[in-house]
């Protein structure tokens, strides 16, 4: 597996890769790596490419400044070991430095249609932040495609909605949440939790499940449901953030839940905030 700091290296060596034929799957991550995260490499390999990137970069730009970037988990060796076991053929390692000019003033940004909800109303400047650290991994690594997160179902749908109107000549892959047995959708910050928090957040599947049980029995007022789910949040010992149902590839919010519609959950536990998803 190759290691690479320098953006100019990478660009270099992936411009050779595609050069020679070779098929380049891109996986962005911030690192802290867990299950979740090497589904996406698995989903790589299983698509047949020749050469796996995983980008480890905690980026700055989409963190608010009340947000957890400074203790955001970093443990780089453990990543690349995870990395290379998994069958990622390159890693790279940017420093915010050399990632972004003391002067950098370009940015890619959704106008808000996609983005003016959910984890874009609540974090400003986060999907601002995010498009242009895609974009520029888009442009520095050549990929043939990228693997995302249904984790983040918003993010995933902004990243889509960018290639097209972008014209990014790439395609996007997007691969199911990875869940511990608890249900307790896998994410960096679960390290965060305290056994009791870690307990309270269980409440987010569950009330995820719940709702896809119903779901199947036939369709039904959101309305209603959106307040009852609110409410099993908030007695779990959560501090509900958004219950929202929308339509699918739009993210324009629905009246009816139904077949097809995705349910996005987020709350805090304690200081942490969780998100989980799931498609009805
Ligand atoms: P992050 O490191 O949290 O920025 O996530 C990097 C990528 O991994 C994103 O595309 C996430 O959606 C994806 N991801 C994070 N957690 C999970 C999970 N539990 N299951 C599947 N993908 C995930």
């Amino acid at each position: 597996m190759k290691t690479f700091n320098d953006p100019k290296k990478l660009q270099r060596w992936a411009a050779a890769q595609r050069l020679a034929g070779k098929k380049i799957a891109l996986v962005p991550t911030m690192g802290a790596l867990h299950e979740g995260h090497l589904s996406l490499i698995a989903a790589a390999k299983k698509k047949g490419a020749d050469e796996i990137v995983v980008s480890v970069f905690v980026n700055p730009t989409q963190f608010g400044p009340k947000e957890d970037y400074a203790q955001y988990p970093r443990d780089h060796k453990a990543d690349a070991a995870k990395c290379r076991a998994a069958g990622a053929t390159a890693i790279f390692f940017p420093t915010p430095e050399n990632m972004y000019a003391p002067d950098h003033s370009v940015w890619m940004v959704e106008d808000g249609a996609l983005s003016g909800s959910l984890c874009g109303a609540r974090r400003p400047g986060h999907f601002r932040g995010v498009c242009t650290v895609v974009a520029k991994l888009f442009n520095l690594t050549h990929p043939n495609f990228a693997v995302f997160g249904q984790k983040d179902y918003q993010q995933a749908t902004i990243i889509r909605r960018m290639v097209r109107d972008m014209n990014f000549d790439l395609e996007i892959v997007v691969a199911p949440i990875v869940r511990e047995p608890s249900g307790l959708a896998r994410s960096s910050r679960n390290a965060y939790l305290s056994d009791a928090e870690r307990e309270s957040a269980l409440a987010l599947s569950r009330a995820l499940q719940k709702l896809k049980k119903l779901t199947a029995e036939g369709p039904r007022p959101w309305k209603a449901l959106q307040r009852e789910t609110w409410i099993a949040l908030d007695r779990a010992g959560l501090r509900t953030d958004y219950v929202e149902a929308v339509n699918a590839d739009t993210l324009a919010p629905v009246r009816k839940l139904d077949k097809g519609v995705v349910v996005l959950l987020a709350a805090y536990a304690g200081k942490t905030r969780l998100i989980d998803n799931a498609v009805m």
